[in-house]
């Protein structure tokens, strides 16, 4: 079950993560986009931690509210909106539902409603269906979060900027499967699954 305390610290956790793998995540676009995945998000990362000091959200849904806000409005690229539209979609589901499993499928079907982007097409989608599909089974470990993301080197792109680089885009892990990674991997640790 997702509560306030957890949501908050996975919040900070996930914050934490993205600010100290920055140079990493750029180095990763660089290779089969334009470099600026970590520093997108590290931008939003900052603006975040700010926001959830200055604004204090005191339940779940004003909380997944402010983190999809913020990443709109500053993370920018294609990650921004997508992101964003992740936790937007989440913040709609907990009014109705506590159940993670239920949040995390409206956060990805809000990134597929935006992106369009199915399975296998070397995005971050390819690491949220099989996490979400663990989460409801009750199997989610820190080897599945990294295998899938690790299966994504394989793929080639066929959304988003790594697209244009057709089978080039072959042989490289995707910045966004690592990014979401490490929000899978901080939902682990502050005990929201
Ligand atoms: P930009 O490509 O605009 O520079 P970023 O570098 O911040 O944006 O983000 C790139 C990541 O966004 C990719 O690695 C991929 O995971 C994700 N992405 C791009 N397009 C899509 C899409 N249509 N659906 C889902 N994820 C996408
Ligand atoms: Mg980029
Ligand atoms: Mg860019």
């Amino acid at each position: 079950m997702v509560n306030l305390e957890n949501m908050k610290k996975w919040m900070t956790l996930f914050t934490e993560q993205l600010l100290e793998n920055k140079a990493y995540l750029s180095e990763l676009d660089t290779a089969i986009g334009d470099g600026d995945h970590g520093n997108n998000l590290a931008r939003g990362a900052t603006a975040l931690k700010e926001a959830l000091t200055v604004k204090e959200p005191d339940n779940v849904t004003d909380l997944l509210k402010l983190t999809g806000m913020t990443l709109v409005s500053k993370v920018g690229g294609a990650s921004g909106p997508l992101y964003g539209s992740a936790f937007i979609s989440m913040a709609k589901a907990s009014q109705e539902s506590e159940d993670l499993a239920v949040l995390l499928e409206a956060g990805l079907e809000g990134v597929q409603k935006r992106g369009k982007a199915m399975a296998g097409e070397k995005t971050m989608v390819d690491e949220w269906i099989p996490v979400i599909e663990a989460v409801k089974n009750k199997n989610l470990t820190t080897e599945l979060i990294e295998k899938s993301v690790e299966k994504t080197i394989d793929m080639k792109a066929t959304k988003g900027r790594a697209s244009y680089l057709g089978d080039r885009s072959i042989g490289h892990i995707d910045p966004g499967a690592m990014s979401s990674s490490y929000l899978f991997k901080t939902m682990m640790e502050a005990g929201v699954y």
